[in-house]
């Protein structure tokens, strides 16, 4: 490998080490610091937690001159701030949130920062490009690109200016960055900030040390307990509704006693604020939020998003489930999902207006496709955005575990016909009802006891009612009534004429628990290392950042194992810089002789 290095990429990786403690770049960062540093405008296109940062801070701190980095939320600059300064590199953020504006200033003019972080309003101002001209810039880097793009789903006007800025300034390059841009917001963001066509660098979506697990919902709390139970850190729980967020969070805490906070739209601000804060840096946390949760956090350490209720969208579910692992260690995504959430969205698409409602019905779809699914998930989620992955990859539910297919035509010709015979308006229960022959009150007085699908449902076709029937609702083929009731939807009818097959996925009978995989890959009960974790907490409230922010669990595992009893051999250990050697190198050591 290193042999191949070209010599300005063979002095980053040096700077790498130096400057963060990495040995090797990870994916696609040494193709887009290459030709950072070599003053080529690029796109960089990784997924979340792909290390997108890196890519322009290790060449402002190799380069002459500013960066200048434009983000769209101060809360994301502070904490980009945090890390980078925790790093040594020279950053300050320019926000109407600092008090510091006029060092800051002072010390751009001095030549004396790596990095500038800006909003794209104050950016796009006349009087700053003024400002910049007092001093030489290395680099404009434009995170969250997708922004600039009417076609992405993040819009902002402000970064339609910015190319303005940078036109004043030809000889300096520039860094696009964005986690999610189709072909079409991909080509739109190349034109309007001026990157040339050979710019694109495009990493590959996948997550792997995200397992993807989708289950249906029986019940939530117990489930979600479960859930923490095998993973005792930091953990997002997405919720549709403000009411279930509350709910969710009081049961939660109830049932597990870990610290649970919820977060909405509807919380004062102060307390919003605070649980957001007191998530970031906690390490056994789990926050019930609705998806106004998310954007801007930039935690490494989350260990698992589960979902109550399906997403939006696959590109919302892939975003969300995003935010688990970007520290690289292993981390769940869990989908616990019910009918009623197909039936509810699907509902909700009576009120699209008929322009958009085909792309709205392909959305869903595709989300009972991955739902549905018996195949890998991550296979249907990567060729969803485009990919060609392999078949299987052995780190979802169904590669871990291989969910029966059963073929019940026929048993959904019966169902089909139970809903349309009764007058599409009852629900599931009573169709079981009549389905299987229950002399209920109810049915006799319908008359439903008469009809000729009274009692054809026996033995184990019955258990595979329920199932069956969800998986319509999933599909659209079967539809919720205003009153609560099923309609025939979508295939339903080629389905009651023999011209459709059915298949549903019948996932296995009882989870198998502690398979660890995807767990925590922290030692349990390793006195050192507890004693490690223990001093970084000290040393967090003591500076006032998160804990993740001195060292991430990977360090402090190398560590443990390592038992480095110099500077220098600490210094050897990943997520090591100088300036943290300096800062934390003595007492750990000191951790470390002690036990
Ligand atoms: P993104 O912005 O792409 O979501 P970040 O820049 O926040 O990702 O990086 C995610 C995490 O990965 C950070 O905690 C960072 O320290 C870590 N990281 C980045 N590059 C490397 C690398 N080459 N080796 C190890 N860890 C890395
Ligand atoms: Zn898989």
């Amino acid at each position: 490998m290193v042999a191949t290095l070209s010599p300005p990429l063979e002095s980053a990786r040096e700077q790498l080490k130096a400057v963060f403690g990495f040995d090797e770049f990870r994916g696609r960062q040494a193709e887009v610091v290459e030709r950072v540093l070599d003053g080529r405008s690029t796109l960089a296109v990784m997924p979340t937690g792909a290390g997108k940062s890196l890519t322009y801070q290790l060449p402002a701190t190799m380069l002459h001159g500013t960066c200048v980095v434009i983000s769209p939320l101060i809360a994301l600059m502070h904490d980009q701030l945090r890390s980078a300064r925790a790093n040594g590199i020279r950053a300050a953020t320019l926000t109407s949130a600092d008090a510091d504006r006029r060092e800051t200033q002072a010390a751009f003019r001095a030549g004396e920062l790596d990095l500038l972080y800006v909003a794209p309003e104050r950016a796009s101002q006349p009087a700053f490009l003024d400002f910049l001209t007092a001093a030489p810039l290395a680099l404009f880097a434009v995170d969250e690109a997708h922004c600039v793009s009417e076609w992405g789903h993040d819009f902002r006007p402000d970064y339609r200016l910015l190319r303005g800025l940078m036109d004043a300034f030809p000889d300096v390059p520039r860094l696009a960055l964005t986690a999610t841009a189709d072909q079409q917001t991909r080509a739109d963001v190349m034109a309007q900030l001026g990157i040339p066509g050979d710019g694109l660098v495009l990493a590959g979506f996948d997550r792997p040390n995200i397992r993807y697990a989708i289950r249906h919902r029986d019940n939530p709390v117990r489930q979600l307990a479960v859930l923490m139970a095998e993973q005792p850190g930091p953990g997002i729980v997405y919720a549709p509704t403000r009411r279930k967020v509350e709910d969710l969070a009081e049961k939660l805490a109830a049932a597990t006693g870990r610290p649970v906070l919820p977060y909405h739209a509807g919380l004062d601000p102060e307390v919003r604020a605070a649980n957001q804060s007191a998530f970031v840096a906690s390490e056994d946390m789990v926050i019930v939020a609705t998806v106004a949760f998310g954007m801007g956090i930039d935690k490494p350490d989350v260990r698992f998003v589960a979902h109550v209720g399906v997403p939006k969208s696959i590109e919302g579910y892939y975003q969300e489930t995003g935010r688990a692992g970007r520290d690289g260690d292993p981390a769940r995504a869990t989908m616990f999902w019910g009918a009623g959430d197909f039936a509810t969205a699907r509902q909700r698409l009576a009120e699209v207006d008929e322009a958009r409602r085909g792309a709205e019905i392909a959305r869903l779809n595709a989300l009972a496709g991955l739902v549905e699914t018996a195949e890998c998930r991550r296979a249907v989620l990567l060729r969803h955005f485009g990919e060609d992955p392999p078949a299987e990859c052995g780190n979802c539910d169904n590669c871990l575990e291989k969910p029966g297919v059963t073929d019940v035509t026929e048993l959904a010709r019966k169902l089909l016909s139970a809903v349309y015979r009764t007058g599409q308006s009852f629900g599931m229960g009573h169709l079981q009802k009549v389905l299987t022959g229950s002399g209920d009150e109810r049915v006799r007085q319908r008359g439903h006891d008469r009809l000729s699908v009274f009692g054809i449902v026996e033995g184990e076709d019955a258990r595979l009612l329920q199932p069956l029937a969800r998986a319509l609702q999933a599909r659209g083929d079967l539809v919720a009534t205003e009153h609560g009731g099923l309609a025939l939807g979508g295939s339903a009818r080629a389905i009651l004429k023999g011209d459709a097959k059915v298949e549903i996925v019948l996932p296995p009978k009882r989870e198998r628990r502690g398979r660890g995989g995807g767990g925590a890959s922290n030692p349990v009960g390793d006195p050192l290392f507890d004693a490690l974790r223990e001093l970084r907490r000290e040393l967090a409230i003591e500076g006032q950042v998160p804990p993740y922010v001195i060292f991430h669990d990977a360090t402090l595992r190398e560590m443990a194992a390592a038992r480095p009893a110099t500077l220098a051999q600490l210094a050897q250990l990943p997520g090591v810089g100088a300036k943290k050697l300096e800062a934390y190198g003595e007492p750990f050591l000191r951790a470390i002789a002690r036990h």
